[in-house]
């Protein structure tokens, strides 16, 4: 695992750049691996599967099942160049990754399909081309482990710290049973976050573990395959996810190694603390209004401009605002106060603009 932490950058996958993840970016990468098509988008983009390896435990993974989500895609397919150059860890597992489930919402960049289907929503209906190809591959490769790659919004802290990679072991009945294949992929968490405190300490989350039939990873673990739902969170300004990006890949090698060695931890489960809704992108202090001072609380809207994504600033809150933590702080005591007269609409619009928060990313 550290040695991947120093081949990361180095990797051919680096060339996958920016949060505007599209099937044209992946598609010249796919002949590196033994590539199948599998099925088509609604809207007749093409969807495959990469396999690597021969070894007996089958692991099935797949990302971009919400379209806007491509930290985890970036991130699978450096860990699919670090396998390939890395036989030895590579030895007990078959791996079968679809890298892009949902290539219309990427292109579209949406959470949803063409359909404006949440295909993490339709696991019973299974109405949706990309859903139906998903379960094929299930059906036909019969996995001992599912790894589901995600991104999570920005509003995501543990304890006060941003939540820059969470996971969950999903519910397999609406008792919360812990059934083995629960306990195998709560051990298999445990595990990881283990690995992640040194690096990132107090910044590993625990999702929501409410039983949802309709999701995937919850479908999965049902049937009794040992199912892992992986999200890729902020922290400070690394809206490119560069960051977690490179840890989102350490912990997948650590769950395999977790496999590999037969070294569950689902004890450990359990301390991990939950992510909570406690953070906002901005948070803009002393902002003057009617002779007194409060504090504004900014969310950016990502939105798909000409190929490339920009984060809007919009007003989430205003007030005394002290509950919220924030991955940027700004005071405005350093400002001139006379440009802050009045809090109509405009005039925080005209703030977002003198304190230049619009980001980009390709
Ligand atoms: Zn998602």
């Amino acid at each position: 695992m550290n040695s991947f932490l120093k081949q990361q950058s180095e990797l051919k996958s680096q060339i996958l750049q920016g949060r505007y993840m599209t099937y044209p970016k992946i598609e010249h990468l796919l002949s590196d691996f033994n590539s199948k098509y599998v099925g088509a988008s609604a809207k007749g983009l093409p969807i495959h599967t990469l396999t690597l390896g021969t070894g007996p435990v089958k692991v099935l993974m797949w990302s971009q099942m919400h379209g806007n989500e491509s930290t985890s895609t970036k991130g699978i397919m450096d860990v699919m160049y670090y396998l390939k150059s890395n036989l030895t860890l590579l030895e007990p597992f078959t791996i079968k990754l679809i890298p892009m489930l949902n290539p219309d919402g990427a292109a579209a960049y949406t959470r949803v399909n063409a359909n404006a289907v949440d295909l993490n929503r339709d696991a019973q209906r299974q109405s949706q081309p990309e859903t139906l190809a998903l379960f094929e591959v299930y059906d036909a490769f019969q996995p001992d482990f599912c790894f589901n790659l995600h991104d999570q919004r920005t509003i995501f802290g543990v304890n006060d710290n941003p939540c820059v990679l969470s996971y969950l072991s999903p519910a397999a009945d609406s008792g919360n049973s812990i059934t083995k294949a629960r306990e195998q992929a709560m051990g298999i968490i445990g595990y990881i976050n283990e690995q992640l405190q040194e690096q990132l300490p107090n910044q590993v989350g625990r999702y929501d573990d409410t039983y949802n039939p309709n999701c995937v990873g919850d479908c999965f673990q049902a049937k009794g395959t040992t199912t892992i739902l992986f999200e890729c969170g902020q922290s400070g300004q690394d809206y490119g996810r560069i960051v977690t990006r490179k840890w989102f890949g350490f912990s997948v090698l650590a769950a395999l190694n977790c496999i590999a060695n037969n070294v569950f931890n689902p004890k450990a489960y359990d301390s991990i603390p939950k992510v909570e809704k406690s953070y906002v992108d901005v948070l803009i202090h002393h902002v003057p209004i009617h002779e007194s001072q409060i504090s504004l609380a900014v969310q950016y809207e990502e939105k798909l401009n000409s190929g490339k994504i920009t984060f809007e600033p919009t007003l989430h809150s205003k007030g005394e605002l002290s509950q919220l933590n924030a991955h940027k702080t700004i005071d405005l005591k350093k400002h001139n106060p006379n440009d802050f007269a009045t809090l109509e609409d405009a005039a925080i619009k005209k703030i977002f603009k003198m304190l230049d928060l619009t980001r980009y990313s390709h």
